[in-house]
């Protein structure tokens, strides 16, 4: 069954159906590099992460180019507000931005290009458009002239009268129309130059992407995305010179996503209600935000508040706690097949097909996320009673539930989501060596040789026997000596689940 995805530009769900058979070529605006981004910023990537992982799930060779807008009029103005270079400037933020990205686990794009190094590209494309009566120079600047690309506005579905009304132009006798956009800009002293026809200057921030999309994805490409806020001016400029340059349509399918807001405002730098990613990530893992992020279709708002956070939160221990019931379910001693068990059997069976299905399904349907999140969560809950009621597994239970874990795993990391428990690696570093001293008071037999995760494993499944003994002294110290050893074990209906305090 094919993608089917809401493109912008018709205003249609319409079937996804690449240039070339097997590959999909994706363009998304990176991020002017003069600040940390936050969350609103890193929503956008986040939906296209998503969007760029599901398609290569699908079975797509998909090229990815996320750029990098390293020369603008922001990064000039922060420079001189802090008396450092632009090229400092935009450097700092280069870096603090891949730092960003790596600690939302984003999946690095195919080519991640650099404005700066393409404005050979942007120069030529600039040319050809003056050539073709798109474009005209005035004192060192070049502008496109909008009156010669009639189709302006058939991205936003705006025509030119109501931008005219809608947006405060200011006046420029030297345009030939108010809205008209620069190509090329000259410098200032002190500004970042590059040598043009034009004398030395400097691209505008539209030209970039069309040079860089053009160059690594060619005329026509399949998906070009951004976030809402991008669809005019920018977009719309991008179309306007890219298809007056080639003549022919820059891009198959326009994604925009949708917008993070706080209370009843979009979150932005200008409005002042910003939560940097890398303040939200040291007390948030990265798998909440995106679980945060895959709660919502990408093309609809999310409010963001600590209780959505809270939320996310929940939502990811819940998973976990799912996997951690079945691999405990997996590791107690099997039992021989119990013929009055199998209607629980099917029915189980029935929820996993059923769950794989809804959950591509939901994904085909313009990447809707959140029904695909909430399909799994069935299973989860699914599974959960299915623990509860099978009591002790037979080989055939064993099986099934073996299959439930790998799908869940499967289906959440093909939208990135990571559902790994803390291995024993991982968590022997970070255990309290209180463990040895429990382990050598409550575990019966050897245990030299033994991690300090093999050891609590062995102390927690010792005191899941005790309970079941109703040997409830040495239950309650074995949870008194986890908790002073800075472990603890919370008891739930569906079993128990323990975390290191921190
Ligand atoms: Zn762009």
């Amino acid at each position: 069954m094919s993608i089917k995805v809401f493109n912008t530009m018709t205003r249609k769900k319409e079937d996804f159906v690449p240039r070339d058979a097997g590959k999909v070529g994706m363009y998304i605006c990176g991020p002017t590099v003069y600040n940390f981004i936050h969350v609103g910023n890193a929503r956008t990537y986040l939906s296209f992460d998503i969007i760029y992982r599901y398609l290569r799930y699908k079975g797509y060779a998909v090229t990815y180019v996320r750029n990098l807008t390293d020369v603008d009029d922001k990064i000039i103005n922060k420079a001189r507000e802090e008396g450092v270079s632009p090229e400092e400037i935009a450097e700092r933020f280069i870096e603090g931005y891949w730092d960003d990205v790596k600690s939302m686990g984003l999946a690095e794009p195919t080519i991640e290009p650099k404005a700066t190094e393409h404005i050979g590209e942007m120069i030529e494309i600039i040319e050809r458009l003056i050539e073709k009566g798109h474009a005209y120079v005035v004192d060192g600047d070049v502008y496109f002239e909008l009156d010669s690309f009639a189709e302006y506005g058939k991205l936003s579905h705006r025509s030119l009268d109501d931008m005219r009304a809608g947006e405060r132009v200011e006046i420029d006798p030297r345009k030939r129309h108010p809205m008209d956009f620069a190509l090329w800009k000259t410098a200032k002293p002190g500004e970042p130059a590059w040598d043009s026809p034009w004398g030395q200057g400097r691209p505008g921030w539209h030209i970039e992407c069309t040079a860089m999309s053009l160059k690594y994805l060619g005329v026509n490409f399949d998906i070009h995305g951004g976030g809402r806020d991008l669809i005019f001016p920018h977009h719309e400029n991008e179309v306007a010179q890219t298809e007056g340059y080639t003549g022919q349509p820059f891009a198959k399918y326009w994604l925009h996503g949708g917008m993070v807001n706080i209370g009843d405002e979009k979150m932005a730098k200008s409005v002042g209600n910003i939560v940097l990613v890398r303040e939200l990530l040291q007390g948030t893992n990265a798998n909440v935000l995106r679980l945060l992020a895959l709660g919502t279709h990408y093309r609809s708002p999310i409010d963001f508040s600590p209780d959505k956070l809270v939320e996310a939160e929940a939502a990811y221990e819940r998973f976990l706690n799912a996997r951690r019931r079945i691999r405990e379910a997996l590791e107690a001693p099997s039992v021989t097949a119990l013929a009055e068990k199998k209607a629980l059997m099917d029915g189980l069976s029935a929820d996993l097909k059923g769950a794989q299905e809804k959950f591509i399904e939901s994904m085909d349907d313009d990447f809707n996320s959140a029904a695909a999140m909430a399909a799994l969560f069935e299973l989860v809950k699914e599974v959960n009673t299915f623990i509860e009621a099978y009591g002790q597994m037979t080989m055939d239970a064993r099986e099934l539930l073996e299959k439930v874990d790998a799908l869940l795993v499967v289906l959440s990391g093909a939208v990135g989501l990571d559902l790994a428990l803390p291995e024993a690696g991982d968590l022997a570093d970070k255990l309290p060596d209180d463990v040895y001293r429990l382990a050598s008071e409550v575990l019966a037999g050897a245990i030299d040789g033994m991690s300090k995760a093999e050891l609590l494993d062995k102390i927690l499944e010792r005191r899941v026997e005790a309970r079941k003994g109703k040997d409830w002294a040495l239950a309650d110290k074995i949870r008194d000596g986890l908790a002073s050893a800075g472990i603890e074990i919370e008891d739930t209906p569906l079993g128990f689940r323990w975390k290191l305090k921190v």
